[in-house]
Order: structure tokens, then C-alpha cells, then sequence
């Protein structure tokens, strides 16, 4: 047969998470590190507002920017958050789409994306399936954002830099200082900041600080998987104040000959997620971040998260992915940390998972090294 698969396939490489649902398989109730998304289920409220978008009818496309009162309502919000007038607003399927659609349209073959290192896998992939070239950043060992670093890689081909606070995969919520320092240059060197904040509600340890409120340069991704656990509902959002709206309306463009929209129904339950509190999800999750933190700090090197729901932690030994097999074999799920970073020295906990089964990882882990 014809060779039949594009060549841009070969650009993903999927085989460092393959291998641990590979060996997930095989296991029998295992202790779940593994997963991205809220142990909690959708609030009952919210489940209740997209049954009656369902039987009301609003089971049809949407405009393809949005449902209007969903899109006012985000950018009222946006506007008392960072002062943007007019905001220009786009909902998307999940931050995911709204990613995609931002990377389709800004990035040419040869643009440069800044990236701090780790980082959420879908970056590096979709950077490299268009053709741009990803500029990673090292941030070992304490996380926090080398904004001097980043000041230095900074080209004449550079087309954005990726904020990810707070970070997937490094539980880590960037300081006002770094951001301010951030928004700086942003300004200074006329580039853009894509701030994929979807885990903003997720902080345990002080106030969230936005890029958004201090940079005019931010395309701002924010969703609603994580906060109100509706991964499957696919439903995010892209805003930019307007000097960038140009920006938004290219992603519309896009999304009307891919997405089309976002789910209609859940978009409706999405105007009230926007007034919903979470606070008690946020209290619980923070107690996770504990008992975890607190059962391995003695035992591991790791940072103290403090904000999403991972936790990323120095592999003993030499090679993080041999420590993440010998703790599959032990029944406990974790992922490699090469596979959200270009070094292979740790590995990501997600601790969106029960008390119990956490107090159980910790032990199993404690006694593998
Ligand atoms: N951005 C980050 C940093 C994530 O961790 C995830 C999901 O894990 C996403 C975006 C995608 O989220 P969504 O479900 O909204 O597409």
C-alpha cells in the first residue's frame, strides 16, 4: 500500500505515556497518579442547567464565536478583572482548542515559541506540527520563571512566549515579582504572551496573579475543564483586550472550518459555572497537596506545590523513567517527566485522587527508594 500517513505524524511522540497505560493495563487497582482532571464530579447545579439547555432546545450549532450571553458575560468579567475595555472573546472546545487555534493562527514554519521547561505536552507537539521551533527554557531546579533567561532567548523570529501558571506539570504559581518582570519585557520587545491559565482557580497558598492585568500583549486561554471537573464537556475560552482582537477574530475564522463551536448545551451550563464557587473543591484539594507533600518531603527532593494538582518530584536514582517502572510494578500509576520536559530526572503526581488512595502512593512510594 501507498504510504499513506502524512509525515507530520511522525512530529508526535506519544510513546512515553503509551508505555505507562501500556503497563497500567496489567494492574490491578492501582494507585492512579496518572490522571489530569478533578476527582469531584460537575456540581449537580450545572448538570441541572445543561439538561435544560438540552430539553429548551439549544441542541443546534451556536454562533461560531459563542452563545451571546455566555461571551458577555465572560468579557463583563474579564473587563472588571483586568480593566480590558471591550474585550474580544472567542469559546472554544476546551483550552485544547483554544490552543490549537491560536497556534494555527500565529505561528509561520521558522517562528520561534518560547517555552519554559517542563511544560504541558500539547505545546511542543502542536509547535513542531506547524512547523515552528520550540525554545525551551530550563527552569530546574526550583521552577520558578527564569525571566532573565527568557529575556536572553528572546529573536527576531520570536513569535510568543507560553506562561503556564499555574503549572502543569510543576504544581508551580509564578510570584507577582516574575510576572511584573515578565510583562516588562513583553512590552519592551513587542511580544506575545499566550497565558494558558486553566488552572487559575487552583491555588492554595495566596492570590493568583494573572499576566493579563499587566501586560496588554496576552492572549489569555482560560477554561472550564478543571475548575467545575467537566473535562468531557470540552468548553474553554480565548480573550484579548482589543488592540489584539484581530487575534481572536483569525481563531474564529479557523474555528468556523474545524470546531464550528463549542458544545451548545454545555455552553449554556457555562454561564452559570461563571458565578459558581468552588472554594470548598479548592479547601479539599489543598489538603490533598498536604498529605502528599507532607508524606514525601522527607524521603524525595520536590518543590512544594502550590497551586493545579501535580506535584513534580525528583526520581531517585538515574533515570527517572526506571524509577517510573519500578513504581508501576508496585502498583503505583505515575508518569514520566520526559514526557513534559527535555530532561528525564523526575516524575508528575497528580493528586486529584482520594484521601485514601494518596495516603496508600505515599507509602508505596517511600518504600521504593
Ligand atoms: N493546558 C494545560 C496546562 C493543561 O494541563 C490542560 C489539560 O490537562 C489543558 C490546557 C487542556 O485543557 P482542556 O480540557 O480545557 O482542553
Amino acid at each position: 500500500m501507498k504510504k499513506i500517513i502524512a509525515d507530520r505524524t511522525k512530529l508526535i511522540d506519544a510513546s512515553g505515556i503509551r508505555k505507562v497505560f501500556a503497563l497500567a493495563a496489567q494492574l490491578r487497582d492501582p494507585v492512579d497518579f496518572s490522571i489530569g482532571q478533578p476527582d469531584f464530579d460537575v456540581p449537580e447545579q450545572l448538570k441541572e442547567e445543561a439538561i435544560k439547555a438540552i430539553r429548551e432546545g439549544f441542541n443546534k450549532y451556536s454562533q461560531t464565536a459563542g452563545d451571546e450571553i455566555l461571551k458577555a458575560k465572560i468579557a463583563q468579567q474579564i473587563k472588571q478583572e483586568f480593566g480590558w475595555e471591550k474585550p474580544a472573546v472567542l469559546v472554544t472546545s476546551g483550552v485544547s482548542g483554544g490552543l490549537l487555534l491560536a497556534f494555527l493562527a500565529l505561528i509561520n514554519p521558522g517562528d520561534e515559541i518560547i517555552i519554559p521547561d517542563p511544560y504541558f505536552v500539547m505545546y511542543k507537539h502542536l509547535v513542531n506540527m506547524l512547523g515552528g521551533k520550540c525554545v525551551f527554557i530550563d527552569t530546574y531546579p526550583n521552577f520558578n520563571l527564569p525571566v532573565k533567561k527568557i529575556a536572553k532567548a528572546i529573536t527576531g523570529k520570536t513569535k510568543m512566549i507560553i506562561l503556564n501558571s499555574p503549572c502543569n506539570p510543576t504544581g508551580v504559581v509564578y510570584s507577582q515579582g516574575e510576572i511584573n518582570k515578565l510583562a516588562e519585557i513583553a512590552a519592551a520587545k513587542d511580544i506575545l504572551i499566550l497565558a494558558d491559565e486553566v488552572y487559575e482557580k487552583f491555588c492554595y497558598d495566596g492570590k493568583f496573579t494573572s499576566i493579563a492585568r499587566y501586560c496588554d500583549k496576552t492572549l489569555l486561554l482560560r477554561g472550564f475543564s478543571k475548575p467545575y471537573a467537566m473535562t468531557g464537556w470540552r468548553l474553554g475560552f480565548a480573550a484579548a483586550p482589543y488592540s489584539l482582537r484581530e487575534v481572536i477574530e483569525q481563531m474564529t475564522k479557523i474555528q468556523q472550518y474545524t470546531f464550528v463551536c463549542a458544545p451548545t448545551p454545555f455552553q449554556k451550563a457555562a454561564i452559570a459555572a461563571l458565578d459558581y464557587d468552588i472554594t470548598d473543591f479548592v479547601d479539599a484539594y489543598r489538603r490533598k497537596r498536604d498529605i502528599l507533600y507532607d508524606g514525601l518531603k522527607d524521603k524525595f527532593e520536590l518543590i512544594k506545590p502550590t497551586g493545579a494538582f501535580y506535584a513534580f518530584v525528583k526520581a531517585p536514582g538515574r533515570s527517572a523513567s526506571e524509577f517510573v517502572e519500578k513504581a508501576i510494578k508496585n502498583n503505583v500509576l505515575i508518569i514520566p517527566g520526559n514526557v513534559f520536559s527535555e530532561k528525564d530526572t523526575h516524575f508528575r503526581i497528580s493528586y486529584a485522587t482520594g484521601d485514601q488512595q494518596i495516603e496508600r502512593g505515599v507509602e508505596i512510594l517511600r518504600s521504593l527508594c
